[in-house]
């Protein structure tokens, strides 16, 4: 794991360090606050030892500033303060830091608490990411789909680009599970899952949507691009097979495709998507429509 120790002394910064040399951390140091801010940027630190006093901007200020930031919000700080104040000791953590620790540094105590609290960040961390996963095929469910579909809108409508958005349907996945069981029905599903994610290209982010719908988010593709990958989802899905007693189980999925050049807002990206996949459907299944 990594630690940012953001301190004006050089002296403070090298006992840290020493002190916990045996922790097997990554350490890094910045000694002001605005380098602080910008390693926390580029580092995403799993903690950071903020020193309150330092000229210029304070810890106080650097803490401010992290927490109003989406993405670095939820790094844990502890604040190192030389002074015995009860005020500064509460402000910190009124602030949002999860603790302090006094200079001079007792080192018992210093190893203890960065301890505690990186046990605390990696319990953070992973239910961070179990509320991301959808626990039958382990695809990205879909409010983290939601999150990334957000957070490429808005990248793209920075630094120009698009995007496409495949919405892909087990065709009558009801009648799967009528004639073979749920857990055959819930077998089909994550071996979808499985296929997709490989056939997938590294920087697609594949979600199941819900039920028995997929989703497939193509970074840099319009919307030609994907139908090629959607053709090539839909051949390699075709042959899927289950199990001896399923041999006759033929899975077919339908494809509806938009892409964000014609789109004004997500919402409209989502609703043109599914109302392709809801075309083909109409028209017979087992087929890729494309929005106009
Ligand atoms: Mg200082």
């Amino acid at each position: 794991m990594k630690v940012l120790i953001v301190d004006d002394s050089p002296d403070d910064i090298s006992v840290i360090q020493a002190r916990l040399a045996k922790e097997n951390l990554e350490i890094f140091f910045a000694e002001d606050g605005v380098s602080g801010i910008k390693e926390t940027k580029s580092l995403k630190p799993d903690l950071i030892l903020l020193d309150i006093d330092m000229p210029g901007m304070t810890g106080f200020d650097v803490c401010q500033i992290l927490k109003q930031d989406g993405e670095l919000s939820s790094i844990p700080i502890i604040f190192l303060t030389s002074s015995n104040s009860t005020e500064d000791k509460v402000k910190g953590l009124d602030l949002g830091a999860v603790d302090y620790i006094s200079k001079p540094f007792d080192h018992f105590e210093l190893r203890a608490r960065v301890r505690a609290a990186l046990r605390t960040k990696h319990m953070q961390d992973l239910l961070t990411k179990y509320a991301q996963i959808d626990p039958l095929t382990e695809l990205y469910n879909r409010r983290a789909l939601m999150e990334r579909l957000e957070n490429e809108w808005a990248r793209i409508h920075r630094n120009q680009g698009s995007f496409a958005f495949i919405m892909a349907d087990v065709d009558n996945f009801k009648d799967i599970n009528d004639s073979y069981g749920h857990v055959v029905g819930d077998e089909v599903l994550v071996k979808i899952g499985k296929t997709l994610k490989q056939e997938c290209r590294e920087s697609d982010f594949v979600a199941r949507f819900g039920g028995e719908e997929f989703a497939v988010l193509c970074h840099d593709t319009n919307i030609k691009g994907a139908v090629k990958l959607a053709e090539k989802y839909r051949e390699v899905l075709g042959n899927i097979r289950i199990n001896e007693t399923t041999e006759k189980l033929q899975i077919t999925l339908s494809f509806g495709i938009s892409d964000t050049i014609a789109c004004k807002s997500l919402e409209d990206l989502i609703r043109k998507a599914d109302h392709a996949l809801y075309e083909a459907k109409t028209i017979g299944r087992d087929r890729i429509i494309a929005a106009e």
